[in-house]
């Protein structure tokens, strides 16, 4: 099988369960209790929490450990809301983690403004410019586009709430960015940064969110007071010391200019036919969208399916709905949307996975192509 849809998930680790097994039947104690087994376990936690910083680049704040990275966002929009005379500025293009929570605000009541994206799916920087004020609360746009790859400027978008709204919440959705695109968050003005280790070879039902100025953050649930009371219940402390170790074991850095390389040979394969067209967002090198002409993406997906090839749809959490409201709002059209399919690498795979990843997708292709005309 080779496994292309890693935007979806990414396999685990294996070196994850073994740290599974130690702090689910050795280091089992609630880091809350008393014990000095427990007091160790917390001050593993608070390391970590630290190792989280340093890997984000940042020289201030604190790391909360969530659920998911659908968690994480939630808790940064609704616990950034205050009473008043606000404005909540979000892009056309988040996830649905935070585009439904923009769109339950609007229905709520609240001021909200969705801002349109450019051409290449990032942000337009000239409209969020206009968009700004001194009543902007909170501003939450995300770092790489799930659907397209599009990346952000964190640094440019700093530079706009700093100038236009300095008193404003910056949220980042950091899921397909964070250990992925080289970056660091001390160049920028960003508060809250979510992320999710399901995405990194990390296992499911854990995730982060950093936060600048844990003063400026309210609670979604109140519990026994866990992580600054921030995020109440026993902490999940196996997922987090996994997580921990899965990005002991990715260095984004060299790890970008190996998905690049893959992404090249990829379409360079690709292009031999010339009824796949890649949409070349020109972004993230994880992410990569194809559309097969004539022949439905879906058609594709189950196709490819049955080869062993595993290609995604966009969106997991929307896979199972027709359409993609993100290249809608590129205006791409419909036929084209309804052709497409989302290819997603990760750094551990090969050329020659990839370039006979590529050779099937051609072949499949082409029969179906036969068949119906
Ligand atoms: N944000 C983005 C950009 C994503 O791609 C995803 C997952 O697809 C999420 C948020 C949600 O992450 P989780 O599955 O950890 O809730």
């Amino acid at each position: 099988m080779i496994y292309l849809d890693n935007a979806g998930t990414t396999k685990m680790f294996e070196e994850c369960v073994e740290v599974h097994k130690i702090f689910s039947c050795e280091q089992f104690f609630n880091p809350s209790a008393l014990s000095s087994e427990s007091m160790a376990v917390e001050k593993l936690i608070r390391d970590t929490e630290q190792y989280f910083l340093n890997r984000l680049g940042a020289r201030e704040g604190n790391i909360l450990f969530t659920g998911c990275a659908t968690e994480s966002n939630n808790l940064a929009i609704k616990g950034s809301l205050r009473s008043g005379d606000w404005e909540y500025v979000f892009s056309a293009g988040e996830h649905p983690s935070v585009f439904n929570v923009a769109k339950k605000l609007e229905l709520d009541g609240y001021k909200v403004h969705f801002v349109s994206l450019n051409k290449q799916g990032q942000v337009d920087l000239a409209e969020l410019e206009k968009v700004l004020n001194k009543k902007t609360r909170l501003i939450s746009i995300m770092h790489v586009s799930n659907e397209t790859g599009a990346i952000n400027d964190l640094e440019e978008i700093s530079k706009l709430k700093d100038r236009l709204c300095p008193r404003s919440v910056f949220h980042v959705d950091g899921v397909q960015g964070f250990m992925k695109i080289p970056f660091s968050i001390r160049k920028t003005s960003v508060d809250l940064y979510s992320f999710s280790a399901h995405k990194l070879h990390g296992p499911k039902g854990v995730a982060g969110l950093y936060v600048r100025n844990k003063n400026n953050l309210k609670e979604l649930f109140q519990g026994g007071g866990q992580q600054f009371g921030l995020r109440s219940g026993t902490e999940n402390v196996s997922g987090i010391m996994q997580f921990k170790k899965a990005l002991e074991l990715i260095d984004e850095v060299s790890n970008f200019d190996k998905v690049k390389l893959l992404k090249h040979k990829f379409i360079e394969t690709i292009s031999r036919e010339s009824g796949i067209v890649s949409m070349d967002f020109g972004g993230s090198p994880y992410i990569e969208n194809l559309v097969f002409l004539g022949v439905k993406g879906e058609t594709m997906l189950h196709a490819l399916d049955e080869k062993g090839v595993i290609v995604g749809l966009g969106s997991a959490c929307s896979a199972k709905k027709a359409g993609n409201r993100v290249l809608e709002v590129l205006g791409v059209p419909k036929d084209k949307i309804i052709s497409s399919a989302r290819i997603s690498f990760n750094a551990f795979q090969t050329v020659e996975e990839v370039e006979k990843a590529a050779e099937i997708i051609v072949d499949v292709y082409r029969n179906i192509k036969e068949r119906v005309s």
